[in-house]
């Protein structure tokens, strides 16, 4: 059985994270608790990070907003400063598990859970959040997109904390839609996930930023610009031909590789539709508001 430690500060917890010979984090242990009763938890320490100060808040920053580790995935979901600096993370957060869940999980143990199908990194990465990384020989941080680097496995090295999440304020007139696709029940996890976020690019251009879910063995990044008019159709095609590569589904009792890759591909399309928004659907809206004006 592993050691409990309840350190009350950062240093302290370092401290016995360094000298740990495989000290884990204990978050709100959703996860630990299910793999320490499946006896496959092999750690000589978990550290309690709750009692540290300053790492349970939520912030407002120059660039966006601060989430600590111990922040509560029902809190990104709720907390109005989410909702207004990044609705896109608030909506995805929304969509993990069930509210059991959701109010006991830690924004810190999500990540560093590293589990391929993961809902929030899809957010995170298209936001184009970091992850703040601190141990006993300092702080990094690394940005969301390259958190994930194998399965199960993650940037973070021994004796190292996920001390914060940094995300930058969501463009106002970005387009941003989360499909999440399970096969076995609604709150279940996904089959396949996908989040768009379309932000402006130069030149009249516009930006779509796709992260994907559950669809190889890491949550997937990709980018790439069209121009701004283009028609929503060819958007959808162009997204499905850059993302078709990256798709290699493992198959689980939620589906065969190949149900997963067509299901990833309706995650896709769907994911744009809801971000796309025609340039003709924008002039729309101004003519329908003086009709109902009138
Ligand atoms: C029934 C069920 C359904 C689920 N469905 C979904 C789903 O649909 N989508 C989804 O995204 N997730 C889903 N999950 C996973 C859930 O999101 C994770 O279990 C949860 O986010 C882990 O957070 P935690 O705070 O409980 O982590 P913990 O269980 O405390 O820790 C998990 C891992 O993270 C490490 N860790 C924790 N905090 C830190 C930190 N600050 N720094 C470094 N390492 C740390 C721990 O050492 C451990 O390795 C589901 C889980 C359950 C139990």
């Amino acid at each position: 059985m592993p050691v409990y430690h309840y350190p009350d500060t950062l240093g302290e917890a370092c401290s016995i994270m360094a000298a740990g010979e495989d000290a884990m984090v204990y978050g709100g242990g959703t996860a630990v608790q299910i793999l320490l009763k499946q006896g496959v938890l092999f750690a000589s320490d978990l550290v309690d990070i709750g009692a540290v100060p300053g790492l349970g808040e939520l912030t407002r920053t120059k660039d966006g907003l601060r989430a600590g580790p111990l922040v509560t995935l029902r809190q990104m979901e709720t907390s109005p400063l989410v909702r207004e600096l990044a609705p896109l993370a608030a909506e995805v957060y929304g969509r993990v598990a069930n509210p059991r869940v959701r109010n006991t999980a830690s924004v810190g143990g999500n990540l560093a859970h590293g589990d391929y199908r993961l809902d929030p990194p899809t957010a995170l990465m298209v936001l184009d959040a970091r992850v703040e990384l601190t141990s006993a020989r300092g702080k990094r941080s690394v940005p969301a997109r390259e958190f994930f680097v194998d399965f199960q496995q993650t940037a973070l090295e021994p004796g190292e904390i996920i001390t914060a999440v940094e995300i930058p304020r969501q463009p106002e007139d970005a387009g941003a839609h989360f499909a999440k696709l399970s096969s076995l029940a609604v709150n279940d996890w996904p089959a396949a996930s996908a989040a768009a976020l379309v932000v402006p690019a130069s030149r009249g251009r516009r930006q779509l930023r796709l992260g994907l879910g559950a669809l190889a063995h890491v949550p997937v990044f990709t980018q790439f610009e069209l121009a701004g008019d283009t028609p929503v159709g060819e958007v959808v095609a162009t997204a499905k031909e850059v993302a078709r590569p990256l798709i290699d589904p493992l198959p689980d009792v939620r589906g065969g590789s190949a149900y997963k890759t067509r299901l990833g591909l309706v995650a896709v399309e769907e994911a744009v539709r809801g971000s796309w928004k025609e340039r003709d659907d924008e002039r729309r809206i101004p003519f329908l508001g003086r009709r109902r004006r009138r």
